[in-house]
């Protein structure tokens, strides 16, 4: 019998209806390119070397089904995001590097809703930019030392004719964020590559990557090149000790009514956050509801998934409590869906596209909570690599990824960063002005 992994999605976008099962894969085979995981990553992947290179013989093995990871599962956020902070990425890889990745990030925001066009895709994507509003007054102090050249800071009458949230006291905008159907967006990407001749497998766990061969479910695949794009799902013997899975979880409401809806606002559907220093974020959705989520789940002892960590009830109910202060005409809405999946984090928080023609193995991740847009572009990247194309000096590629703390240092040092996090916070509603504790643990997490 084949062991699953952890976790299952019950995502708001998941839903319940059922899905197209494919094969598994069941005898020995050979293909051009063999991928490891059909979320965004290795979709993504696909797509973009079938758009080079139409005759590569190109398969996708997932040990559950297609959208089964984060990637099924996000807040639907296609952000210019990128998890290392803007200063990290320019004294470490240039200015140049730096401007390259921004403009090629808010590229690929507009070319994952163009492609989504041209197929029509049906994954309610509305470019509404996005929104960091602040509720006091160091909030607001804080996200105003960030604004640049896309980010436009607005006064608390602008930031509440965009979002109408209670004490809301100003905000940040940006242009560039559209709001998706991340679960929908794997489908549609997953039928289109059936249909340009790309082998999809489920329920096929690939157990060994040698070189130019992967194992999958006990039969020889080989191949010229595989991608591993396991992300947070990653065996640990393929990783040891250099990603830790971080549990993100989200809830979403009924399906508001429009006197609701024309209370909050937002009819270009900006995405949204609270500057917290705890990770808040949320969208309305395209079907008209509110999916909020965040992190603050504690971390597991030798970085196991768990089950329990993507149904944490605290969790869930303090997010809903949240969504009620930010909206008190929720009040009576009913919350309808919970879940959670983990991000991958490495200890510099560096994502990474690390391709080697010599062995014939490439592997992409590393995304922490900036998956959506930043996976699009990875994968592309790498596609053009190994189409023999030269690439902009991008600061993910050939990244050497460090090593964690041995454990128990790590699950203290993890944790103790969550509740710093959380303290920071209340620091902040306490002082009105932005945390010390917040510019302590800045340099000690090395974001
Ligand atoms: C709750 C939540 C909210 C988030 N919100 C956002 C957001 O709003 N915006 C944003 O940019 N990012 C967000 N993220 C992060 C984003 O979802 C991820 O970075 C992105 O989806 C990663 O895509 P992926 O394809 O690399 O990994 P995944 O989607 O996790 O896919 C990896 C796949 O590999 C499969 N796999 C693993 N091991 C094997 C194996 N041995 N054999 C076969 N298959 C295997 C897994 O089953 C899985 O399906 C969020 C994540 C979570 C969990």
């Amino acid at each position: 019998m084949l062991t699953y992994n952890v976790g299952v999605n019950r995502s708001l976008w998941r839903g319940s209806t059922p899905l197209p099962a494919r094969r598994s894969i069941t005898s020995s085979n050979s293909f051009d390119i063999a991928i490891i995981g059909a979320g965004f990553s290795g979709l993504w992947s696909a797509y973009h070397l079938k758009q080079l290179q139409p005759s590569l013989r190109i398969a996708i093995f997932e040990q559950n089904y297609v959208g089964f990871g984060a990637s099924g599962r996000n807040g639907g956020w296609a952000s210019a995001e990128y998890p290392t902070s803007n200063p990290r990425v320019i004294k470490e890889h240039g200015s140049t590097s730096f401007r390259d990745l921004r403009k090629a990030l808010i590229e690929s925001i507009d070319e994952i809703g163009q492609i989504s066009t041209e197929n029509n895709w049906q994954i309610e994507y509305a470019k509404g930019g996005a929104l960091v509003f602040a509720t006091n007054k160091a909030q607001l102090t804080r996200i105003s030392r960030e604004i640049d050249d896309e980010h436009r800071l607005l006064n608390q009458d602008q930031a509440r004719k965009l979002l109408n949230v209670a004490n809301i006291t100003g905000g940040v905008f940006t242009p560039h964020c559209a709001a998706l159907n991340p679960f929908k967006l794997t489908q549609s990407l997953a039928s289109y590559l059936e249909a340009v001749g790309v082998e999809i497998y489920e329920n096929s766990k690939v157990e060994e990557i040698f070189d130019r061969q992967v194992l999958v479910n006990g039969h020889k695949i080989s191949c010229q090149l595989s991608i591993r794009a396991t992300e947070a799902f990653t065996d640990r013997k393929w990783l040891a000790n250099q990603q830790i899975p971080i549990y993100s979880l989200m809830v979403a409401t009924e399906r508001l009514p429009i006197e609701i809806l024309n209370q909050i606002g937002n009819t270009q559907r900006a995405t949204f956050q609270e500057a917290c220093n705890l990770i808040t974020y949320a969208q309305i959705t395209g079907d008209n509801r509110l999916a909020i989520g965040g992190r603050g789940v504690r971390y597991k002892l030798f970085s196991h998934l768990s089950n329990r960590s993507e149904l944490d009830n605290r969790m869930h109910s303090a997010l809903e409590r949240r969504a009620v202060k930010w909206f008190p005409q929720l009040q009576s809405v009913k919350f309808e869906y919970r879940w959670g999946g983990p991000v991958a984090l490495t200890r510099r928080w560096q994502s990474y596209l690390n391709y080697n023609p010599i062995t014939g193995q490439a592997a992409i991740g590393g995304y922490v909570g900036d998956g959506v847009t930043l996976s699009y572009l990875v994968a592309k990247t790498l596609a053009q690599m190994i189409n023999g194309e030269e690439v902009a000096n991008l600061p993910f590629i050939n990244q050497r990824i460090g090593r964690w703390e041995p454990e128990p240092i790590r699950y203290l040092a993890v944790n103790a960063g969550f509740k710093a996090t959380v303290a920071a916070d209340f620091e902040e509603r306490v002082t009105g002005r932005p945390s010390l504790i917040a510019s302590l643990i800045d340099p000690l997490i090395n974001r």
